[in-house]
């Protein structure tokens, strides 16, 4: 069971990025692009929404109305100030939720959309997929980026290291039986470029680490909190190629 002040140290490192998970503009347009047009009478619910990155680029990429929901109340707010910025307000609403207890009725948005958070809710992937299906209308859409094994037989280290974080990690063909088998058909995946997302993710939450560690100098617990994000990232650069995140985009069927 992990403290409050962890908590409180690991949100202090995500609050200061623009991205808590990885991802880019390019890779949120791409999914797009395998769905119908949104148009202003859509409605799209992006969950664990984070700061509210991709929210704001699926805003400026379609003119669908968006609620997005995440558990933490800072990156809400922080989402929040930027769609006031941008004049957003009539498009986006954002707002404090749990991704294992929508209370939205059944059938209340054209599409779901979840980048880097789906296997956050309790269980696995999977369970993530069965469990919002009934959100979406008949014919719905969902598109869902995820950590994936992109080659076979990932060395122990690494897999220990994404077991202790809780993290449902499979390979690309896992994630597509897993689709077909909670009542979706997939529409189209590819794998997000790393060059871009590392620009976009990686760089800032490195340079948010070297500002952590320089702050918090001599305290112990923050960094643990520091090592253990730092060692993920290490893992990355160490092995290319080993993982990395799979988008898929899918239809209720
Ligand atoms: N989609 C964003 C954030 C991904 S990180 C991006 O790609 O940048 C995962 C997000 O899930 C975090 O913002 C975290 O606060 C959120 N989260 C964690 N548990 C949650 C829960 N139970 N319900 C809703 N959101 C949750």
């Amino acid at each position: 069971m992990l403290s409050d002040k962890f908590w409180s140290y690991f949100f202090e490192i995500y609050e200061a990025i623009p991205r808590q998970g990885p991802g880019d503009r390019e890779g949120t347009e791409r999914a797009l692009g395998l769905l119908p047009p949104l148009t202003s009478h859509h409605r799209i619910l992006d969950i664990g929404c984070g700061s509210g990155t991709q929210t704001i680029d699926l805003a400026r990429a379609t003119s669908a109305q968006i609620v997005a929901v995440d558990s933490h109340e800072a990156f809400v707010a922080q989402l929040a100030k930027r769609v006031a910025e941008l004049r957003l307000g009539a498009r986006i609403k954002a707002q404090v939720g749990d991704m294992n207890d929508i209370t939205f009725p059944d059938g209340s948005f054209d599409v779901i959309w979840c980048e880097g958070a789906i296997v956050i809710i309790n269980g696995s992937f999977a369970k993530g997929l069965a469990t919002w299906r009934r959100l979406l209308v008949p014919g719905g859409h969902m598109a869902v980026s995820e950590l994936c094994w992109l080659r076979d037989d990932p060395p122990a280290e690494v897999k220990a290291f994404f077991e202790a974080e809780g993290a449902d990690v499979a390979d690309l063909d896992a994630r597509r039986q897993d689709i077909a088998e909670n009542g979706y058909r997939l529409v189209g995946d590819f794998v997000l470029p790393a060059v871009g997302w590392w620009e976009n993710y990686y760089v800032p939450l490195g340079k948010a680490l070297e500002r952590f560690r320089a702050a918090h100098a001599g305290d112990a617990e923050a960094l643990e909190v520091a090592a253990r994000s730092q060692y993920e990232l290490d893992l990355y650069r160490r092995y290319p190629g080993l993982f990395g995140y799979g988008f898929f985009v899918m239809q209720r069927t």
